[in-house]
Formats: C-alpha cells, structure tokens, sequence
C-alpha cells in the first residue's frame, strides 16, 4: 500500500512536470510553481522563478525601448501597481484559457456568461477610479490616521486600552498564516487553531465559572441579545417578557430591545430594586457585573429569587475583573457573556473583538456560535474537532439556535494568546494594578473635595458626582483625556492596563480645575484600600491547566505560537478553493493600516472630531461601494454576513411597519439558500416559505410567483443569492424581482456572491432592495479562522431612513420621516469592526474600477477553465443558459459511491493529504464538492489543483479497489 501510493506521488510529479512544461508559455518565461507539497519541490524547481511576475507595463515599455532608443511615457509611471498582483492571469494566460473554454476572448467568455439583460455598462468610480499604487495607498492611509487623534481613554462602557503584546501583534495579527485560514471544518489541517480556540473557551468557563464556553460571539452586546433568545427557547417560548437592568451598558439594552422585536418578547428595563417578576410571563433577566457606571454588587440574593420566580439569570460581565472577583457561576448566573476585548485585542474604533457566551452543561444543545471539542483520531489520540453542529443554521436553518455563522475566531485567538502569556498570576497582578490606580484616583479625588464620589464597591470605573460634568469633560479633552459622561451630573472614569500613576495626577489636576493637588497618586499608595468586600472576592482558581503556565517568556510564546501555526493549513500554504467563501488575497498593504496606533487604539465612543481619519474612510468607502452595489445609503455596523443579513431584514420590516403594512411577515426562500438566510428571517418573527429549484438548479419562477401571489397582502421580502449558490447567473432574476414587488414585497439579495457581481451588474441594478456585502469575501478581509467578517448593508433610498442607528454615538444617517420608527441596534460599536475597514478600502482604491472588474472576469474565467478541465472525469453539475459557470462550480460525486464507495468526504481528505484544502463539501448540493478559484490564484496553480484532483483521485479508486 504504501508503496502504491509512493509511486502514485511519483507519476503524478512526472505528470505535473509535464503539464507544466506544456503550458509553459514563451512569452511569460517566469512561469512559478506554487506551493507543492515539499517532496515535489527539488523536481518542480527547475521551474520555479524568484521573480513573482513581470510588471506589463514597464516590460512592455522595456521592449519598446529596445526598438526605438527612446523612453515612453508609460516606462515612467509608478511601477507599483496593485491590480497585476491581486488579479493573477496575465493577458496571454486570459486567452488560453478563454480559448480552451472555447471563446476567443475572455469579453466574449463572460458576455456568454452574465445575461445581457442585466449586464452594467461600466462602473466608474468618483474617486480612485484609476487605482492607487501600492505605496500611494499607504501614503494615502497615513494621511487619514494622522486626522485620527489618539486621546487617553477613561470611558469604558465595555472597551479598554490594552498593551497587545507585541510578539502576539507581529505572530498572530499581522501573520497571514494565523489569518488567513477559513473556519476548521476540516480537523486534520486546522489542529493549530482549534488547540487555541480550546484554550479560549477554557479562559471563559474557568474565569465565569460555568463550564460549556463557545469560541467566541460578535461583540458583548449581541452576546447578551443570544443569551435573550436562549432564556426564551429554555422557556419554549412561553414566557414572553425579558426584562434588563438598567446597570447594563447603552448599547446592550438597544441590541436586546432590538432583537425583542422579532422574537415578540416584550422587553422591560428597570433598576434592580424595581425588577418585578409578578407577572409570571418573565423568561429571563440581563444584569452586569461590575455594573456600567462601575459598580460591583453582590447578585446572590438577586438570583435566588429570580430562580424562585422561575426566571434565568443572564450576567454580563469583565473578564478581567472575574480575576479578582467571585465568578458569576458561584453567584448562580444561568448565562454568562462579555467581551474579550481587553485580554490583549486592540479597541480599533469598535472591532473586531472576541465576545463571549458561557453556560451550563443543561444548556449547551441551546448555545449559539461554534463550540470546539475534545474527540479521539482515528488512532485513539486526542484530537479537536467543531462540536456539537447540529445546533447550527447550516443543518437546522430556521429552527437553528441563532443565524451565527462567521463569528471572531482570529480574536479569541489573539485573547487566549494573551493568557497564556500571562498566565493566572499575571493576569490578576494586572487587575490588581488596574484597580488599585482606580483607588487612588478615588481616594485622591475625596481629599480634594471637588465632587462625590460613589462609595460602592468597585472594580475599575469610578463614579463621581459633580456640578458640572460637562465642563470637566471638556477641560480633560483639553488634556488629551476622555471621560464618560453620563448625564450633566455624573462622570465615571475606567482605568485599564494601559494608565500610569501619571495620567492619575493629570485626571486630578483636571478635577481640581485650577486648584493645587497636595498629593500625586504614588504618594497616596500606602492609603489606598482594596474595594471589593470579602464576600465577593475570588477564591475559586483559574487557568491551572499547563498551557496557561509554561510560556511566559517570549521566546516560549514565539515558539508556541508557531507550533500551532504549523498544523495547519493557511493561503500561505495553498488554495482555499471553498466555493461561496472567496478565499482571494489578502494583501499585505490591505492589512498594514490594521495595526497602526492611530487606528488600533482609539475608543469607539471617543468624541468623532477625534476620529476624522476613519470618518472620512467610512465617506470614501461608503461611495466606493454604493457605486459598486447600485444602492444609495450603507451601514456598516453588521459583523458578519448573517449579523447583515439579519440587519437587512429588519429594515425591510420597519419600512413595511413605517406604512401600516404590520402584516407583513412572510419571507420566500429558495431551497438552495445559504443556513443564515431562512435563520435569520426567522429571527424577525418571518414566516419562511421555501420555493425549490429546477433541474437546471434555477429558482423555480413558477413556483416563486405562486408563493409571492398567495401571500399578497402579507409578503414581506424574498431572499436570494445571485449568482445562485448553485454557481450559475440566473436568466430570471429580473422578472423574480418584478414579481415580488408586485406583490408588495422587497427584495433581499444575499451578497455572499457578489465576487461574479462586481462591476459586472450589480445588486441595486438587478432590482434588489437591499444587500449584505461579506467583507471578509469579495473585499478582502481575511477570514482569520473563523472571523472577523464585516457584513454592511446596502439599501435604496426609500429604506435608507431604517438603518441601524446607535444610541451612545450617532450613525448621522438620513433624518426620520414622520411616524417611523428606525430599526434600532445590530451591533455594540456604531460603525461595527471599524478597525478592518481599511482592508476593503485599499482593496477598491487600489484596484480602481477596472481592476476590481477585471477581478470578477477572471474569477469567472479561473472557474470555467477548471470547470473545463474538469468536466471529463466529474459532472460539472448546473450551467447557465450558454453552458459557462459562474465564479464557482459544483461537481457531482455522487455516481462514485456506487461505483467506487467513494464520498466527497474521502476526496476531501485525500486532497488534504496533498497539502490541498478541500473545496466546499455538500453545499448546496450534498454529495458534491464546490470550487471558486477566485481571481487571485494563478492558472498553473489551477493545473495542478486539478492534475491532484483526478489524478490522485483515480489512484485512489485504483487504491481502493486492491
Ligand atoms: C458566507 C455566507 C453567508 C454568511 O456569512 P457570514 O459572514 O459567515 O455570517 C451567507 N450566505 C452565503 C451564501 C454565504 O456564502
């Protein structure tokens, strides 16, 4: 057997040899193999170049002067042009692929392909349209963070300044190898990040005490809307009212108000003392712990009567407190949740952060997000898998536990990291420092005797009464400083990792407003006094697991670091040819700006004249992308792809409820759609009717518009991806978006695919009403492992006025029409993961409409020629009407059970073994595999994806066979 497969390996070297020989075109000599596994390498590298590609222009230009002796013009422009490295084919290699597709030109290859009916003219941008040089874009970039202002924080409310370590900065956030890998599907090549995420959700249960984590959620806030639903199906839906303390934070209590609306849950706030549970209709009750304005209060009381009324406990809360602070399990907390935000993850203006849920071993069938788990190899050895997925709204769809699907993986990564490093008794030495510089300031401010200062207990935020906040606030602005304030009265102020004994004496010369301070913080050390009451002081330990404390030094970090990176499998290794994901380039100059200072490290509540750099991307990048969707208004507060898709919804619904059409709840979904869309319509109290798809793989217009006509007066909204999931541009979308309107509904177009869109036609040209646009698909955000994804919405006009809105910063959006309500809250930070928005911004600026539309041509062309390649030894499942694919194809495996007993799955894994990521395995279509070779990979690396597909894949039926 082995010796079979050693010499299976060697024909298909020899093969690939030869296939590269073959296609070795003369014109472009630097012909690169791409990554092969390394027993290939000393055969290949006769081919192999050091030179990644030629610049055209100036190669062109160099000919030129050969000929003529003189310079061109075009020789003297920058070299440094971007859409040659992102979009891979060169020209020659378009027309050999075109013509072996059978078209003479790659034009003539997608005209044939995208239908005429909805084809664009041309996109052009207002700005950028040509592209930026890679160099002019980080000049560009640099221009926008220095009008960012970097202020002192204080503010709090659930996100601090952190010192991200450093060798956690350079090894895991900027290292592609951490970032670029999809969510672990796959357990063989993903054991790296599942052994981190593990260790993430061992940093929640041991620090909440409860003890079933998942590995992360979007942000605290909808963290706390979960944990809403989850009190909701615990009680089956029975018990429709929720009520939240009004010690929560702002943001949260508006998500939770928000997502009451679909579940119909009724949804009260109150002050503790004034929680009633009377009623007997109360599912569950949201307190936080330390409270937002920083008070710590003993929740025991609180929840036994809450249990005694039949009532679930949520409790928010702070990782770093629960170090020196009786965990909220002890207290008896049914459901724990926070953000890790400052276990080591930049605050960026709002995101990307880690958040996330904990509960009890009852519960954990009920828990929303992706779950990691200890299970067996096959031989007996310990390995992680994802647990427990049938939870999830791929499987379960509209009766799955919540829409989450891309979630912040790359994050909890990044905050287990930072505990692993610190180990137990870092961390609290952190928290203990936090909090004692928190106490001098306290106690600094009462002998001052300029204001009052609560006396309860706290962790790290101090409350202080005054007569005029207002004009504190504005003389700490004046030194660089930002406080809280709450109302003209009260002021807190939070303390975090990153405040000195230094910024103490400047907080009280503030307050002093002019007055002498008799004292500086160090002198008043010795006086200051622990604030938090035995009672509720921690005893329980945490992290004693080995792994949080054998690599404290740096050197250990690095190593361990890298350790994991090494099992698993990134774009730094290979393809990623997951269809409907678009694992495409993320380029380096796109992520540069991430981890820059005057980004990373400003307060997503912080005054927005401080902000100006990211105000004016969010300008920049908002125009780029309604030109590129067709829609008028963008938010960008959704998270992720189903975060948007649910935001989508809502708006819809509170454009139909702006016009007295309540009724309106029915959602029409296609078969063939993606797990989030029918969960998250079901999420806005949506009744899903499910139209099927004919043998072709289209949407069944007959049956659409049988679903839309019976449903007339109560259709809300119809959603569908375009392309189709199936891979194919659908003739009928145009009369599909017709029928719809004509019955009253909207039309919510899924952007998952918006890769074969892109100035091609687009979503609003189509007809669409609204769209999500994956971020961390088409726009190059990486996929970090599992998140973060960014998920803004596009709409028209007429539901611009609906966007989300924000209630501690806001949104500026378009003003209210008269008796309308706006849609609330998705997300806790206004403009959601703000910190990865410069990754799609460079993107657009630096591809200029023509790259970007040459990007999807040749997305189209890659999955045609591998289609082509292909189609002899698979059935390439559905064409479109000209017998092209889209910007992905599905093939069929299913005649190989029969014939050879062979499932997508031992393909999937045979390819792994190859050092190939397997493409998407059963979506839409079960027993198929789905490839998108995005624009980004190069025509040899196809080749050779697909000389290792049915080469080792007949070997392996020859295998099987003996
Ligand atoms: C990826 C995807 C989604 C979900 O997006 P997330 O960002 O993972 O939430 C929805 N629909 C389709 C078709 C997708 O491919």
């Amino acid at each position: 057997m082995e010796r079979a497969r050693r010499l299976a390996y060697r024909g298909i070297v020899k093969r690939l040899v030869n296939d590269a020989k073959r296609h070795r075109n003369p014109d472009t000599p630097h012909l690169v193999v791409p990554h092969a596994p390394a027993r290939y390498v000393s055969s290949l590298s006769p081919f192999v170049s050091t030179h990644r590609s030629v610049n055209p222009t100036s190669a062109a230009a160099f000919g030129r002067h050969q000929q003529t002796r003189s310079i061109s013009v075009d020789a003297l422009k920058p070299g440094d042009t971007f859409p040659r490295r992102h979009n891979s084919a060169t020209p020659d290699e378009q027309s050999y692929m075109a013509k072996f597709c059978g078209y003479d030109h790659i034009d003539s290859l997608v005209d044939a392909t995208v239908p005429k009916s909805i084809r664009l003219g041309s996109m052009k941008f207002s700005k950028f349209d040509d592209g930026l040089t890679e160099s002019q874009m980080i000049q560009h970039m640099v221009d926008l963070a220095s009008k960012n202002k970097v202020f002192k924080s204080f503010i709090g409310m659930g996100y601090y300044n952190t010192h991200v370590p450093t060798v956690i900065i350079r090894n895991i956030l900027e290292n592609p190898a951490w970032y670029t890998q999809y969510t672990p599907y796959q357990a063989e090549i993903s054991q790296g990040r599942l052994e981190s995420l593990l260790n993430f959700q061992t940093v929640i249960t041991d620090l909440t005490g409860l003890p079933m984590s998942n590995a992360s959620l979007l942000d605290e806030g909808t963290a706390a809307a979960e944990a809403m639903a989850m009190c909701n199906n615990i009680q089956k839906g029975k018990k429709k009212t929720f009520v939240i303390a009004s010690n929560c934070h702002p943001q949260t209590i508006d998500i939770c108000k928000t997502r009451a609306g679909g579940f119909e849950l009724n949804l009260v706030t109150a002050d503790l003392k004034d929680v009633d549970y009377s009623s007997g209709d109360v599912c569950g009750v949201l307190v936080q712990y330390p409270g937002t304005e920083g008070e710590v209060l003993d929740y025991a009381e609180f929840v036994k009567n809450a249990h005694a009324h039949g009532v679930k406990v949520v409790m928010a809360t702070d990782l770093l407190a629960l170090t020196v602070l009786k965990p909220p399990g002890e207290l008896g907390a049914d459901i724990v949740v926070g953000s890790a935000q400052r276990f080591g993850v930049p605050m960026g203006y709002g995101g990307p952060h880690a958040a996330f849920l904990a509960t009890s071993q009852e519960y954990k069938r009920m828990m929303p997000g992706r779950i990691i788990g200890v299970s067996v190899d096959s031989s007996g050895k310990p390995a992680l898998r994802m647990a427990m997925q049938t939870r999830e709204q791929h499987i379960r769809r509209d009766k799955a536990t919540s829409n989450i699907c891309t979630a912040q993986a790359l994050l909890a990564n990044m905050a287990a990291m930072y505990a692993v490093y610190h180990g137990p008794a870092g961390l609290k030495s952190i928290a203990q420092r936090v909090h004692g510089l928190a106490g001098a300031f306290s106690l600094g401010l009462k002998k001052l005797g300029v204001a009052e200062v609560q006396e309860l207990p706290f962790f790290d935020t101090v409350k202080i009464k005054c007569s005029d906040a207002h004009a504190i606030a504005d003389a700490a602005t004046k030194s660089e400083i930002n406080l809280r304030v709450v109302d003209s009265n009260t002021i807190t102020a939070s303390f975090d990792e990153t405040t000195t004994l230094d910024d103490v004496d400047k907080l009280f010369k503030v307050f002093a407003s002019g007055k002498p301070v008799p004292f500086t913080a160090e002198s008043l050390a010795p006086e200051v006094q622990n604030a938090i009451p035995s009672s509720l002081t921690r005893e329980t330990p945490y992290l004693t697991h080995p792994i949080f404390n054998m690599y404290h030094t740096e050197h250990e970090l690095l190593r361990y670091i890298h350790k994991l990176q090494n099992k698993d499998l990134s774009l730094c290794h290979s393809m990623i040819p997951l269809g409907s994901c678009t694992m495409k380039l993320n380029a380096t100059t796109e992520m540069m700006p991430v981890s820059w200072p005057s980004f990373t490290d400003i307060h997503p509540f912080a005054p927005v004249e401080q902000a100006q750099g990211y105000q004016e991307m969010f300008q920049n990048l908002g125009d780029l992308l309604c030109t590129v969707t067709g829609f008028d208004s963008i938010s960008f507060q959704p998270n992720a792809g189903a975060s948007g898709e649910y935001a989508g919804l809502m708006v819809i619904r509170a454009y139909h409820m702006s016009r007295g059409d309540h009724h309106r709840n029915v959602c029409i979904i296609p078969v063939s759609a993606h797990g989030t869309n029918p969960a998250s319509a079901a999420m806005c109290g949506m009744k899903i009717i499910t139209v099927g798809t004919d043998a072709k793989g289209n949407i069944n217009v007959e049956e659409v518009k049988k679903a839309a006509e019976d449903n007339k007066d109560k259709l809300a909204a119809l959603m569908v991806t375009y392309p189709s999931t199936h891979g194919v541009y659908e003739e009928g979308i145009d009369e599909i978006c017709n029928i719809i309107h004509e019955n009253g509904g909207q039309v919510y177009m899924d952007g998952a695919n918006m890769n074969a869109q892109v100035g091609l036609t687009s979503p609003g040209f189509i007809g669409a009403d609204v769209c999500h646009l994956n971020l961390h698909k088409t726009f190059c955000i990486p996929h970090g492992g599992g998140g973060p994804g960014m998920g803004p919405i596009g709409v028209k006009k007429h539901l611009a006025p609906f966007l989300p809105s924000h209630p501690v910063i806001s949104t500026g959006g378009i003003p209210q029409p008269e008796n309308t309500e706006p849609m609330g809250t998705i997300a806790a930070a206004p403009w959601g993961s703000a910190l990865i928005l410069p990754i799609s911004y460079s993107y657009i600026a630096m591809m200029g409409s023509g790259g970007l539309t040459d990007a999807s041509k040749i997305a189209i062309l890659n999955a045609n020629y591998m289609a082509k390649r292909l189609e002899k030894h698979y059935p390439v499942l559905f064409r479109g009407a000209n017998g092209t694919v889209a910007h992905e194809f599905i093939i069929d495996l299913r005649g190989f059970k029969n014939t050879a007993g062979l499932e997508a799955e031992d393909v999937a894994k045979r390819l792994m073994d190859y050092g190939f990521h397997a493409p998407t395995m059963s979506f839409p279509v079960s027993g198929t595999l789905m490839i998108e070779p995005t624009e980004s990979e190069s025509k040899v690396y196809i080749l050779i994806c697909k000389s290792l597909t049915d080469s080792f894949f007949s070997q392996c039926i020859n295998l099987m066979d003996k």
